[in-house]
């Protein structure tokens, strides 16, 4: 079964952005919904364009 579970790095990496809240330390991921990021850290949101 876990063949079906196979994780690209490049594509995981292109459905997060990093969040702009925390002084620009990385790690704090933003999660990408369809209109909008949003940050599970401080709960920033972000719309997209
Ligand atoms: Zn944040």
């Amino acid at each position: 079964m876990s063949e079906y579970f196979e994780v690209n790095d490049d594509s995981l990496e292109r459905k997060y952005k990093n969040c702009d809240q925390h002084d620009g330390q990385l790690g704090y991921k933003m999660a990408e919904h369809s209109d909008r990021w949003t940050c599970g850290f401080c709960g920033h949101t972000e719309f997209k364009k």
